[in-house]
């Protein structure tokens, strides 16, 4: 249903140069499904995922969502520019890591979900505010909190309910738990499991945290400064990886009888393999 097809980003550096945050990125995930995203910091997650949603347009590829290009410029549609503009935001939905930044301060978690229902013209009646609060966990006390009244794990869960008001295809999470303590991470994590399952709305799931990755996805991309490295079905990458650097990160996650240097001899053979190539 989501095609990406050589998401391509290359920023100019202030100094003079160039960065490719994304270089050929190409996945697909099908109705339902849900993909992760892995790679360190600074491999292009973030780009790609906000690729995916049109908050950067790509120098080359495309995104099609049931086969439709997303990237139709939106004056090329003319007078119905604005309700096409959000038919397209209603396809797919982001939820990023910091719900502080994304929520207004001075709605209240009822307000939030009103302002989203009218925005998109759908019925804003008290039923449909409640059904989405109960769909995320959230009772009638948290209705009536403004965002720094709600706990980490609550505001995010209004993010999320948020994101689902407008029914998306796709709801694209850019390290949506990373903040979380792990107990509330794993109510999330079996939060999105839920939503997935009864909607059947389709997740790309961007992390740096493979264990959150191996548990939540069918399918992974590995990413290393801009390139895809390694994807396909999630228990064969993060199981039975090929690529020395998908090794790397597995070798960085601390674990039962871990050794820290057992990490810094991957990173040497990632290392030796890109001196090679
Ligand atoms: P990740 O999400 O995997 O940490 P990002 O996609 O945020 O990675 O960033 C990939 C690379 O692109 C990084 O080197 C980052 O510094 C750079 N980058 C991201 N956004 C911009 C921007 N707007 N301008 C210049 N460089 C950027
Ligand atoms: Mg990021």
């Amino acid at each position: 249903m989501l095609v990406a097809e050589g998401l391509t980003k290359t920023y100019r550096l202030p100094g003079g140069g160039s960065l490719a945050a994304a270089d050929q990125v190409s996945f697909t995930v099908p109705r339902g499904g849900s993909l992760g995203i892995v790679g360190e910091s600074g491999s292009g997650k973030s780009t790609v995922a906000r690729m995916l949603v049109g908050l950067e347009r790509p120098d080359a590829g495309t995104v099609t969502v049931s086969g439709r290009d997303r990237a139709t410029r939106p004056s090329a549609l003319g007078r119905h520019r604005r309700a096409a503009r959000l038919a397209r935001a209603r396809e797919i939905q982001m939820v990023f890591q910091d719900p502080y930044v994304s929520l207004d301060p001075r709605l209240t978690a009822r307000q939030c979900l009103r302002t989203a229902l009218r925005l998109h013209g759908h019925d804003t009646k008290g039923t449909r505010i409640h059904s989405l609060l109960d769909r995320v966990g959230l009772g009638t006390r948290e209705a009536d909190a403004r965002p720094h009244q709600l706990s980490g794990g609550q505001r995010q869960r209004l993010a999320i309910a948020r994101a689902l008001a407008v029914d998306p295809r796709i709801l694209v999470l850019d390290e949506a738990v990373a903040a979380l303590d792990v107990s509330i991470q794993a109510q999330i994590l079996q939060l999105l499991t839920e939503i997935r399952d009864d909607t059947g709305v389709a997740l790309v799931f961007v992390s740096h945290d493979l264990a959150v990755v191996q548990h939540i996805t069918d399918e992974t991309v590995v990413m290393r400064k801009g390139a895809v490295v390694e994807q396909g079905p999630t228990a064969r990458v993060l199981g039975a990886p090929s690529d020395p650097y998908t090794r790397l990160l597995l070798a960085s996650v601390p674990h039962k009888g871990w050794d820290p240097a057992d990490a810094i001899r991957a990173r040497a053979a990632v290392d030796a393999a890109v001196a090679v190539a």
